[in-house]
């Protein structure tokens, strides 16, 4: 594998040296403000190593063309490239065949596909969609659109004060109605982990399908769809140290060929008359139109550079960040952190008493610390919690302690100006 520094491909096997890994990703090194930047905002978007930027180039200069539509040398390299990494997405999370990864434009459009491909077609008035307090809002608001067209329900599995969902009253929630679950893998907000393995297996006793949303898992651990045995599993590149614009959705075949198209138009056709249209096969049937080829080739160079650092490597790696830094933060008083569930992610949510998010944030910020404030798309979370806003710092295996040292040094400097 060219695109991967060799030196990367021992780390799995050796100690994981953090240096080595931040080497590889030129905005690192950024100031701000005089500052080294500490980048905390890994949940909303991760940055991208030189490999995946490199490789981006590679396809812009030497074999960018429209893909699926013509015979010349640079159509057929481009199409080529374009399907190589369909397989290695695949293969990163062992799906059974490639014509079940499906390009969309990221977790938000893959959901927004299942809503419309499958829900508009098997989810009729008086049925009834699972969803958990824990969701994105781009796993509630495409459901709410499809419960309003066609009279669904939608149903919420709580969560108690940890921020675990409460498996009991999910259960409790099925009934002859329940039709379809959305589930989200990891809370954007809080880290939670949720137990899905467990969820779908329940589900499926029942002939319930089940979405996952990996937009918040996919970066940080080993994700095996065939295991998991789920019907649908989505994330985005952009959080997974490949570009914007690009993102997948994996379903089972079986169930993608009975859905309808979600947008209609070139390469996803078989035949078109002013009649009647017949739609190409799985996986094309859902990407109309030219799709963001170099984004989608700059993901597969992003799972190749992930693999080679290796998954397992990374959750235990940031698996250690997380504990050292629930540690220190701990001890600061006037700290409340909101998420305490005992499978978490990387993820530390909190609030700092009598001072707003937004300080916090801008205050951070003038430290070159990088956090995000706010609801993080995860207004019900929030509201069980009875907070507006908190501050959010969410890692990834680029970062260090050095740098949970300066969120904590950061967060004791700014009480010191609240006093
Ligand atoms: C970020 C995120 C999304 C939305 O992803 P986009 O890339 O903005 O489409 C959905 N769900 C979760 C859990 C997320 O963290």
């Amino acid at each position: 594998m060219k695109l991967v520094e060799p030196s990367l491909k021992s780390l799995s096997t050796s100690m994981f040296n953090v240096e080595h890994i931040r080497a590889d990703f030129p905005i690192l090194k950024l100031k701000i403000d005089g500052k080294p930047l500490a980048y905390l905002d890994n949940a909303a978007s991760s940055q991208m190593p030189q490999p995946v930027i490199d490789r981006m180039v590679r396809y812009q200069t030497t074999q960018h063309a429209n893909i699926n539509r013509a015979v010349h040398y640079l159509s057929e390299t481009a199409t080529l490239e374009y399907e190589k990494s369909r397989h290695k997405l695949k293969r990163f999370i062992n799906a059974n065949e490639d014509r079940e990864v499906i390009f969309t434009s990221g977790t938000t459009d893959a959901i927004n596909l299942v809503a419309h491909g499958y829900g508009r077609k098997f989810i009729g008035s008086g049925d009834e969609i699972i969803l958990t307090t824990l969701e994105h809002h781009s796993n509630i608001v495409p459901w709410q659109m499809l419960a309003e067209e066609n009279g669904a329900k939608i149903c919420v599995v709580p969560i108690d004060d940890t921020g675990e969902l409460l498996i009991d009253e999910y259960k409790q929630l099925f009934n002859k109605r329940t039709k379809f679950v959305g589930v989200t893998h990891v809370s954007n907000a809080l880290g939670t982990i949720n137990p899905i393995k467990q969820m779908i297996e329940f589900a499926h006793a029942r002939d319930v399908p089940v979405l996952v949303d990996g937009a918040q898992a996919a970066p940080h651990m080993k994700i095996d769809v065939q295991d998991l045995d789920c019907d649908f599993y989505t994330f985005s590149g952009h959080k997974l140290c490949g570009p914007t614009g690009i993102g997948i959705l994996y379903g089972k075949a079986a169930l993608l060929e009975r859905m309808q198209p979600f947008k209609g138009g070139g390469d996803m056709i078989a035949s078109v008359t002013f009649e009647k249209t017949t739609y190409n096969t799985i996986p094309h049937k859902f990407e109309a139109g030219t799709p963001p080829i170099a984004a989608a080739i700059g993901f597969g160079a992003a799972v190749d550079y992930l693999s080679a650092v290796n998954m397992s490597t990374i959750a235990t790696y940031e698996h250690d960040l997380i504990t050292y830094a629930t540690e220190q933060i701990r001890r600061i008083p006037g700290i409340r952190i909101i998420g305490a569930a005992a499978e978490k992610v990387a993820v530390l949510s909190f609030s700092v008493d009598r001072i707003h998010p937004h300080d916090i944030g801008t205050l951070l910020n003038q430290e070159g610390i990088a956090v995000r404030t706010g609801h993080h798309c995860a207004q019900p979370v929030m509201r069980h919690f009875k907070v507006p806003a908190t501050t959010r710092a969410s890692f990834a295996f680029y970062n260090s302690m050095i740098e949970v040292d300066a969120l904590i040094s950061g967060i004791q400097k700014i009480q010191k100006i609240f006093l």
